[in-house]
Parts: structure tokens; C-alpha cells; sequence
């Protein structure tokens, strides 16, 4: 068996040791004789998963006990949509900030619902950087205030929490949440699809203050409220077990290796590394704006775009899969989650020396 270096910005590489526990665990788990997969989630059996889970998160992120979490389907993208129905709440305008492709998509979804109020956007500039806070434009009058704290196709991330006053500030952290300590008690909602930084795919994370809940607009589908949802401890209807499950051991596996202090410490290191290469020679080069460069989605582009095929063809000879980049920007991306470790980066970087040096 080889494993090989996964850059893939999602589904993404999973810890091996959360992989060999649930292999482990696969066939019996723990004495029942039966897989969480063929569990029923109202057994004592699988709410003790499903508890263990929410207590380990809980505590990861330090969630304050006016938060609810909730754990859901329907990816981020379902969230695009049930942020507007459930937070509304009578209001017909709402903010956001575009700073990317998913800003983007969340803000279509969100024109279904309302008016939205673009109170600040870097499309002009290609999504280099985050337009500076003093230039906002928010309505004191929007439901809540929509934005992107990881752009996961470009790159860009905020290193610091907007101001959103009262109104309520809503984060997409698909592709951020856990990699570092977060002030959860700054947001109304934060929510994320699991398959980047949380687990595998078919689970999505929600964290919503209780005052929000509780007034969706009329029509919504019960499916779409966080009332439902919260008032049911995510079990209305079957939730996604086995990713729960997951979810789980890589909350349990972030606390061993000491927590989110911890896991920022080593992101960060992963993240300098790579960004340290990419700007000492000529050959390669990453777009992004040195204050908003992400830490867990690294794009870089070669000075010979001719190059490119080779360069992934060779790097996946090389055990090193998933760096081509997104379709929408080209290039390379090399995403570095929680569970890409230091040395898995630095094998990547020696490959790129190597490939510099015998090929341009
Ligand atoms: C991947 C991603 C999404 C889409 O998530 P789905 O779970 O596929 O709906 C949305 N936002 C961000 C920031 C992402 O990285």
C-alpha cells in the first residue's frame, strides 16, 4: 500500500491515523458487533458518537453555550440559501463581501431571497486581496453581514474578523474552520461543508447563536430550518452518520495533537514554507497579495505555462496528486489542511526545486 501526498482542495486528505481508526472500527465497532454505517442514529450506540462529537468540537472552538451546533447535508451551498431564509426575518436587504468565486455563488443564492447590499468587492482586481475595512459600505439596516473568510479557489484569506456592529456577521469557513483558534462569540452564523478541514464529504457544519433562530420566512421547508434542526439535535430525519462518525475522530485526533493553538502553529509553519519557496526564485509565482495570502490553499502559477502538464504529470510520479488548479484561475493550487503535515510540504518543495533546476 502507498499513500501518496494528497493536495486536493476537497474532498481532501483525511489524517491517516482518523483512516486507520475507522478501518479498525470498520467491521465492529467497539463490541456491537455492527459499522456506524449500519447503526440506527436514535441508538444509545450512535448518540454517544453523535454527543462525543459535538463536545469535542465544542470544546476545540471554544463555542460559547448560546450557540447551537448543527450537524447537516446539503453541503455549504445549502447554506447560500438558508441563511437568507432564516435570517431575514422580515428585512429585504442584506451585505456581503465578494472576494471570490464562492462569495460569488453565495451571493446569486442569496438574490433569490433579497437585496443584496455589495458592500465591498475585489472582482475588479481578479480577487488579489481583501478590500480594507474603512471602505465598506454596510447598511446599518441589513438582515446580516455575508462573507468569506478562505477563498478556496484563489487563495485569498482574512487574517482578522470584520466589525459588523449589530447586524449579524455570517461566515462561509468551508475551507478555514479548525485550522486555527476562532472567536466564535463574534459571529451570528459560521457554517462549513466537512470534506476540506473536517471530515469527509456529506456533512455540513453549522454554528448559529440561539436569537437567530426560531424565524424563518414563511414557506420554508422544515428541511431549511435551524429550528427544526436545533430542536431535534440535528436527527429530523436521518443525518449523515458515517460522516459524523468521521467528523468525530478528526475533532478526537485535533485534540491529541494539542488543540487549535497547536494546529495553527504547524499551519503556519506549512504555510511559510511553501509561500518562502514560491518567492524566492523567478519560476514560480503566487498572485495573491502578501497580507491575504491563505494559509491552507497555496495557488502558484509557472513562469512557463506551457509547463504545466509535465510539471503534474511528474509530481504525480512523484506521489504528489491533486495540484492542478482550478479550472476558473489555472495554474497550480496546493491545498495544505490540518492533515497535510511539514514534511509533506517540504517534499513538494524539493520537488519543485528539482523541477526548476532540470526543466527551466
Ligand atoms: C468547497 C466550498 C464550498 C462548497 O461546498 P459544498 O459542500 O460543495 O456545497 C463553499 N464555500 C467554500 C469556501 C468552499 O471552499
Amino acid at each position: 500500500m502507498t499513500r501518496v501526498y494528497n493536495f486536493s482542495a476537497g474532498p481532501a486528505v483525511l489524517p491517516e491515523d482518523v483512516i486507520i481508526q475507522a478501518r479498525d472500527e470498520m467491521l465492529d465497532w467497539r463490541g456491537t458487533g455492527m459499522s456506524v454505517m449500519e447503526m440506527t442514529h436514535r441508538g444509545k450506540q450512535f448518540m454517544a458518537i453523535a454527543e462525543q462529537a459535538e463536545a469535542d468540537f465544542r470544546e476545540l472552538l471554544a463555542i460559547p453555550e448560546n450557540y447551537k451546533v448543527l450537524f447537516l447535508q446539503g453541503g455549504a451551498t445549502s447554506q447560500f440559501a438558508m441563511v437568507p431564509m432564516n435570517l431575514l426575518q422580515g428585512k429585504k436587504q442584506a451585505d456581503y463581501i465578494c472576494t471570490g468565486h464562492w462569495s460569488k455563488k453565495a451571493i446569486a443564492e442569496g438574490r433569490r431571497f433579497c437585496e443584496i447590499n455589495l458592500a465591498a468587492s475585489s472582482e475588479d482586481t481578479g480577487f488579489q486581496h481583501v478590500p480594507p475595512h474603512q471602505d465598506w459600505k454596510l447598511d446599518p439596516e441589513a438582515a446580516y453581514v455575508h462573507y468569506t473568510p478562505n477563498e478556496t479557489i484563489a487563495g485569498v484569506e482574512f487574517h482578522w474578523i470584520p466589525d459588523s456592529g449589530e447586524v449579524p456577521l455570517v461566515a462561509d469557513m468551508s475551507s478555514t474552520l479548525l485550522s486555527r483558534p476562532l472567536d466564535v462569540s463574534r459571529f451570528g452564523v459560521i457554517y462549513a461543508g466537512a470534506q476540506k478541514n473536517i471530515g469527509c464529504a456529506g456533512l455540513t457544519v453549522v454554528i448559529v447563536r440561539n436569537d437567530l433562530i426560531g424565524r424563518p420566512q414563511a414557506g420554508t421547508p422544515a428541511m431549511f430550518d435551524y429550528q427544526i434542526h436545533a430542536d431535534h439535535n440535528s436527527m429530523y430525519n436521518t443525518p449523515p452518520t458515517y460522516a459524523w462518525y468521521v467528523a468525530g475522530l478528526v475533532f478526537s485526533w485535533l485534540k491529541r495533537k494539542g488543540g487549535l493553538t497547536a494546529i495553527a502553529k504547524i499551519n503556519q509553519a506549512k504555510a511559510n514554507t511553501l509561500y518562502s519557496f514560491i518567492d524566492s526564485n523567478d519560476f514560480y509565482y503566487n498572485p495573491v497579495e502578501r497580507a491575504f495570502r491563505s494559509r491552507m490553499n497555496v495557488p502558484f502559477i509557472l513562469s512557463e505555462q506551457q509547463l504545466d502538464e509535465i510539471f503534474l504529470e511528474q509530481a504525480k510520479k512523484a506521489g504528489l496528486t491533486n495540484l492542478k488548479g482550478h479550472r476558473s484561475v489555472g495554474g497550480m493550487r496546493a491545498s495544505i489542511y490540518n492533515a497535510m503535515s511539514q514534511e509533506g510540504v517540504e517534499t513538494l518543495v524539493e520537488f519543485m526545486k528539482e523541477f526548476e533546476r532540470t526543466r527551466a
